[in-house]
């Protein structure tokens, strides 16, 4: 006879939770349901929504049902911030203004247009870095839905190992606040998606990646997503205290029919084969246009749905993307103009990050230049300006703020030796450093003031001493006075006691040694207090 296993707490519990999820199921599915949104309640039932929180989701819902953009008009937003991809900006723009006008009449009531409605999911080609998710978080943004993205590789067919793409929807929850009316017209966007196509084509046998693509078409398509994961205990918990607490029966569930899908990957085994295939046409079996620099990327825009079904897509999947757009490479011209022309270039970022200790910088015109080109060489898009302004300003970020410098020039040279540069500005700016130096030292005497309620006086040759110190040590006078006059105060109030003194004058030596200076004055002190 088997010896009976001892029950298992945690398993015992999921299973009661899971079996109380699933009656709740069968009763809520009766129920009229309420706007209201589990996730934003606390356990006592109250909203833990700010005052304007909900303003702002019915404000978004107002905007798409009053939708009233133009093409054009989506076009010329996207150019305040999207350099290039303009064929991009076109796909996008139609495909926005046809979803959301739809989806402003199914609003208002007209069930003729949901019927006959066919969804414009889009597919975004192209290399990594050149705006595929910039444009589809401007556009989101200016329509004001939520918009969620995610990588194709973290999901699993399952969602036991990974990800469930059911995730995705629920993710759409939370960006909206919370309200599902909102998260049902989101925009969510997968990226690469090249890397989920079966391996060897289609009719292989990989089946995790099929699995993952069938997993989407269901979501592109429409179905009920449970807005309590099956697989997050923390979800069934929520779930469970939702049913317990009573009170208005809420919404289970999120529907995904108006939700815009948007797919995108580099695709560089398909630009590989798209250009042989073309090669072959138009040179003869087996040729192939040799060009080591050429940027095979272009050969996207001749991708058929059959290159799709080839590389290992689902028909039905691809049959779901029917806007399908590749976005070209960029150039270092490109570059330049995205740091120079773009409302949401980062080199806005970092003049604000030095703004925010009081300083500015100018770059010059032949700096933006070979900014682009070292950015153009790291192969990373956009991306790379990024990486190089880092390099460029990761020791200016560090040194500056404790300067007394509050404005530099970026040029060609700070560009290939940022360091040198640094210090040279230093030295030249050296003679203003002794004025950041000493209001240091008086931040430092009135925090000790405020805390302590002793004034220290600072003499010069005191402060010419610690700014020595400070500069050997390579740390701040802030720091290095906190450690100085740690225990001060408790000399200093013995003498208060005594004397009823306050005020204290400090020389080089309480710097120098401060507790000997320090013992030096409660002595003399106690002594004169004793002599009178
Ligand atoms: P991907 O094409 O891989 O989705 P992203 O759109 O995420 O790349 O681009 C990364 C960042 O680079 C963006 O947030 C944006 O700052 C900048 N960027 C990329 N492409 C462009 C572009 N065409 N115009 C302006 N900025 C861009």
């Amino acid at each position: 006879m088997s010896e009976k296993k001892p029950p298992n707490p945690f398993e015992e519990i999921q299973r009661q939770l899971e079996k109380m999820f699933k009656d709740s199921n069968v009763t809520v599915s009766t129920q009229n349901f309420s706007e209201s949104d589990p996730f934003t309640e606390d356990a006592s039932g109250a909203s833990k929504q700010t005052p304007d929180a909900p303003d702002s989701a019915a404000e978004a819902l107002e905007k798409i049902r009053n939708f009233h953009l133009k093409p054009k008009e989506i076009r010329d937003y996207l150019n305040r911030f999207v350099i290039r991809q303009d064929d991009a900006k076109k796909v996008l723009s139609v495909a926005i203004c046809d979803h959301y006008n739809h989806v402003r009449r199914t609003l208002a009531g007209n069930s003729g247009a949901a019927s006959e409605y066919s969804k414009q999911n889009l597919l975004f080609l192209g290399p990594t870095g050149v705006g595929k998710t910039y444009l589809m978080r401007s556009v989101a943004r200016l329509i004001g839905v939520p918009f969620v993205k995610a990588d194709a590789t973290k999901f699993s067919e399952t969602g036991y190992v990974g990800s469930d793409v059911e995730d995705l929807v629920r993710d759409l929850v939370k960006a909206a606040d919370g309200n599902i009316e909102l998260a049902e017209k989101g925009i969510i966007f997968v990226d690469e998606i090249d890397k989920i196509a079966s391996e060897g084509g289609a009719g292989s046998r990989d089946v995790s990646g099929r699995g993952v693509q069938i997993n989407l078409l269901k979501l592109m398509e429409e179905t009920e997503v449970n807005l309590f994961s099956p697989t997050d205990m923390m979800s069934q918990m929520q779930a469970v205290m939702e049913m317990q607490r009573g009170g208005k029966p809420k919404r289970k569930s999120i529907n995904t029919k108006n939700i815009l899908f948007i797919v995108s990957g580099a695709f560089d085994k398909l630009a590989e084969s798209i250009k042989k295939r073309i090669s072959q046409n138009e040179l003869g079996f087996g040729a192939t246009v040799a060009d080591k620099d050429e940027d095979l990327s272009t050969y996207l825009q001749f991708a058929g749905t059959r290159d799709f079904i080839n590389y290992g897509f689902e028909p039905e999947f691809i049959g779901r993307v029917p806007v399908r757009c590749a976005c070209t490479a960029l150039t270092a011209d490109d570059l330049a103009h995205i740091m120079t022309a773009s409302e949401g270039s980062v080199l806005h970022q970092y003049h604000d990050d030095f703004k925010g200790y009081g300083i500015d910088f100018d770059i010059t015109p032949e700096a933006i230049v070979a900014i682009a080109e070292a950015a153009s060489e790291e192969g990373t898009g956009a991306r790379g300006i990024m990486t190089v302004l880092e390099r460029i300003f990761r020791d200016f970020k560090f040194e500056l703020p404790s300067t007394a410098i509050k404005h530099f020039e970026v040029t060609t040279d700070m560009i290939e030796n940022p360091l040198n540069c640094l210090q040279a500005l230093k030295a030249k700016n050296a003679h203003l450093q002794k004025d950041v130096w000493q209001s240091d030292v008086k931040r430092f005497a009135k925090s000790f003031e405020k805390t302590h309620g002793f004034t220290l006086e600072f003499k010069s040759l005191a402060i010419e001493a610690i700014v020595e110190e400070a500069s050997d040590q390579d740390r701040t006078i802030q720091s290095l006075c906190e450690e100085k006059f740690k225990d001060f105060e408790h000399g200093l109030n013995i003498i208060n006691r005594h004397t009823g003194q306050t005020v204290f004058k400090l020389g080089k030596l309480a710097i120098k040694d401060p507790d000997k200076e320090l013992s030096k004055w409660v002595v003399r002190c106690i002594e004169n207090t004793k002599e009178s």
